[in-house]
Formats: structure tokens, C-alpha cells, sequence
């Protein structure tokens, strides 16, 4: 059972507070108001995993215990109410998955997927996640033509345009139109965290609009710029507007913590 209107976590105008089996979570206005949707942003609250993963962390990939993970992914399952949970070993890359039946998933073999960084499904009941720590974890939901995806968003995922790419899948794929697309983009690293000494090397010229002041970049901006000029409306992207790093008790942090977990960003298209 969800409950709304939970005080504990912090938040901002774009953003719900729920409780799902004991476990809280975030849900985006927009994409809240869809029905037949699933979504969740999960936090680092509600899980089993001991110091310096505490404790819902859902990435394999942390040195994490592996029984840990399995069970906080099954709370982000059941929470969901979904059959399966689709996720895999991302690379901070530009690759994405359009799903159009359910992957088969072996909770034993942890990552059946590798090098993936987002996925496109309107399959009922497939739960999307992505799993993230300062990058952003963006979703997004065309109503109409019911199809919905899940991305990581890195830097360099920014960099690739990751985010335009999937708005360009679900077109290619789906027959989705841009300007139906509704979007959400995570708590991840804000412009008053998201340093970058080497910027000149890493960051292409056209970032530069986006720099706030001296090495600092603003890359919620640079995401809402991409799905705008992949033809998503400006008034249906929505961003979370909660700093990962500035947010430590509830999100786990890669600049703050190094060693750490990830959280979980979810959705998926109901029955
Ligand atoms: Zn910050």
C-alpha cells in the first residue's frame, strides 16, 4: 500500500513523498498524474545493506554483499508491484534497450545484461530501473501510445546525448510522438556540486552556455536542453531539483562518499 504525504524526506515542488511497504520513495507530479504508470525514485532508506552501503543499495557493483543486493532488489520489485525488474550493468555509455517482451531475469546471475544504460518498454508490468549515485536517472512516459523508459544519465551520457537518444528510440520503436513525451530527471549532482577541474578535456563547447560559474556545470539544464531539441514540450520535463551530494542521509553521493551504493529509478507501464 502507497501512502502519501510522507515529512521525512526532503523536497521541492516537482516531487511527491511516498511510502510503499515501508520503503519511501518519490514520484514525479507530471508522471504521477498518468494513469497506468508506475514510477518511483527510491532513496538509500528502507533496506538491508550495512555501512558504507546503507542501505537500500541495488547495484552489484559496489563490493556490496551480493545477498544484500538481491534482497533490496526484491523490496524495489514488490514495491513496484511489477512481475520482473529490468536493469543492467551500465557503462556510462549510449547504448539503450527497446524491450518489446519481457527479458528473462535470473535473480542468481546478477547483470544477464552488460553495457546497457537505459531501456524503452511497453511491455505491462516490466519495472524499468536504473541505478544511480550523482548521475541522473531520467524517465520518461508518452501517455499515449503507453510506452515508457528508463536512462542513466552520467556526465558522460550527457556528453553522448543520451537522453535525446531514447525521446529518438521510442519514436523509431514505438511511434511515440516528442511532443507527448513527459519527463522526470532524478535528484542527482546540482549545479552547486557538479564540479569539473578538467572541463576543457571532457566537456564538449557547447556545454560551456551551461557553466554557473568557474568549473562548475549545470547538467540538469544541459538534460532539459537535450529533450527540449529532442522535441519534448518544456512544460512536461520535470527536474527533481534535489542535489545528491548536498543530500547524504538520503541519497547516496559518488563525489561525496566514494565508496557507496546506488539508488533505484524505476518505471513501468501497468496492466
Ligand atoms: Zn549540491
Amino acid at each position: 500500500m502507497a501512502r502519501q504525504g510522507d515529512t521525512l524526506l526532503p523536497t521541492t515542488d516537482t516531487l511527491r513523498c511516498w511510502t510503499t511497504n515501508g520503503l519511501p520513495s518519490y514520484r514525479f507530479r507530471l508522471l504521477g498524474g498518468c494513469a497506468g504508470l508506475q514510477h518511483a525514485v527510491f532513496t538509500r532508506l528502507g533496506g538491508v545493506s550495512s555501512a558504507p552501503f546503507a542501505s537500500l543499495n541495488v547495484s552489484y557493483d559496489t563490493q556490496d554483499a551480493a545477498g544484500k543486493v538481491r534482497e533490496n532488489l526484491r523490496r524495489v520489485r514488490a514495491a513496484m508491484g511489477s512481475a520482473s525488474l529490468v536493469y543492467a550493468r551500465q557503462i556510462h555509455g549510449g547504448t539503450l534497450l527497446a524491450l518489446h517482451e519481457r527479458a528473462p531475469v535470473d535473480p542468481e546471475i546478477p547483470y544477464p545484461l552488460e553495457g546497457v544504460d537505459g531501456f524503452v518498454s511497453s511491455v505491462p508490468r516490466l519495472t524499468m530501473m536504473v541505478k544511480v549515485a550523482d548521475c541522473q536517472g531520467v524517465l520518461l512516459f508518452d501517455p499515449k501510445r503507453r510506452v515508457a523508459a528508463a536512462v542513466h544519465a552520467g556526465w558522460r551520457g550527457s556528453v553522448q546525448n543520451i537522453v535525446g537518444k531514447a525521446v529518438r528510440l521510442m519514436a523509431a520503436e514505438f511511434q511515440c510522438r516528442p511532443a507527448d513525451v513527459i519527463a522526470g530527471i532524478s535528484p542527482s549532482l546540482g549545479p552547486c556540486c557538479a564540479e569539473f577541474r578538467n572541463w576543457r578535456h571532457e566537456l564538449p563547447e557547447r556545454f560551456l552556455p551551461y557553466q554557473v560559474r568557474p568549473t562548475y556545470f549545470d547538467f540538469w539544464a544541459i538534460s532539459r536542453v537535450q529533450l527540449t531539441e529532442a522535441g519534448v514540450p518544456g512544460e512536461n520535463i520535470e527536474i527533481a531539483g534535489l542535489c545528491t551530494r548536498c543530500h547524504p542521509d538520503v541519497f547516496y553521493s559518488y563525489r561525496g562518499e566514494g565508496r557507496t551504493g546506488r539508488f533505484a529509478v524505476t518505471i513501468g507501464v501497468e496492466e
